[in-house]
């Protein structure tokens, strides 16, 4: 079975200014990302990606369709049952979102104490996290002592701490130069290779999809408007 299916999904907004329209943000989306790949979903500013992505992982609900996470419907979930599957997705984001106050290791194992592991199993699993992402060296160093490139390896360490089996990167490398984009990227593609994990790897910057990702979607005004193998969607006739 494919590991994220949506099927028909469609999310509209209110209007947030009474007498302005409904703000449709997906627009009837169907989509399968099958165990294994790395699937790209470009599109400009406002095209609908970021709501996709709060939809894959269920911090927001559809308003129409299915959405298929290994097989289960999580549109219909009750909030309880959400947690296991939240656990089971993990999350980097173009500001890191690392929290300041707590070194590089407890940013790493702040996933492993929400889903109640002990504490010899945590520290096993932050130190191996770490030196997967390189970072070995400064488990006890914290956010703010780092550079861009350095914290978004440690927002990895993290998104893979309690080994889930899809990885959502949301504009990852947007903030980081060119340089450090590519490590990330090559970060990301070992992720993939040595983890099996699968990656949804959200953009505007066609460079990314064409480093890492092996599909593409191409989304506008909440609609799916091309897609298919990175080669093809990308070459010019
Ligand atoms: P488009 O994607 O532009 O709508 P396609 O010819 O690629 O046109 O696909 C036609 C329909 O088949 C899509 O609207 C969608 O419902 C379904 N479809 C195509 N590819 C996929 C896919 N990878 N995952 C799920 N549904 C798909
Ligand atoms: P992208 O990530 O591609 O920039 P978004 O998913 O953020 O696109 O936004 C898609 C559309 O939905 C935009 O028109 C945006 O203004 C609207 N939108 C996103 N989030 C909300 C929200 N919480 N309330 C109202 N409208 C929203």
């Amino acid at each position: 079975t494919p590991l994220v299916e949506l099927k028909n999904v469609s999310k509209v907004y209110p209007a947030t200014v009474k007498g302005a329209p409904d703000v449709t943000a997906i627009d009837d989306v169907s989509l399968r990302i099958d165990a294994g790949d790395v699937y790209g979903i470009i599109g400009y500013s406002g095209a609908g990606k970021s709501t996709l992505v709060r939809l894959v992982n269920v911090l927001e609900r559809s308003t129409a369709g299915q959405i298929l996470i290994d097989g289960r419907d999580v549109a219909g979930l009750p909030e309880r049952e959400l947690r296991p599957v939240r656990l089971g997705i993990g999350m980097i984001f173009q500001q890191f979102n690392l929290l300041n106050s707590r070194s590089v290791a407890r940013n790493v194992e702040y996933p492993l104490e929400v889903a109640g592991r002990d504490k010899a199993t945590r520290a096993a699993r932050v130190a191996e996290m770490l030196d997967f992402v390189g970072l070995g060296d400064k488990a006890g160093a914290y956010p703010d002592q780092l550079s861009g490139g350095q914290k978004q390896r440690v927002g990895i360490a993290r998104a893979l701490a309690t080994s889930p089996a899809l990885l959502l990167a949301d504009e990852a490398t947007s903030a980081l130069d060119p340089e450090t984009t590519h490590e990330v990227l090559e970060l990301l593609k070992r992720v993939n290779q040595e983890f099996g994990v699968t990656i949804i790897v959200i953009t505007h910057e066609m460079d990314v999809i064409q480093t890492l990702a092996t599909k593409v979607a191409v989304m506008d005004q909440g609609r799916i408007i091309e897609r298919g193998d990175v080669f093809d969607v990308f070459s010019n006739p």
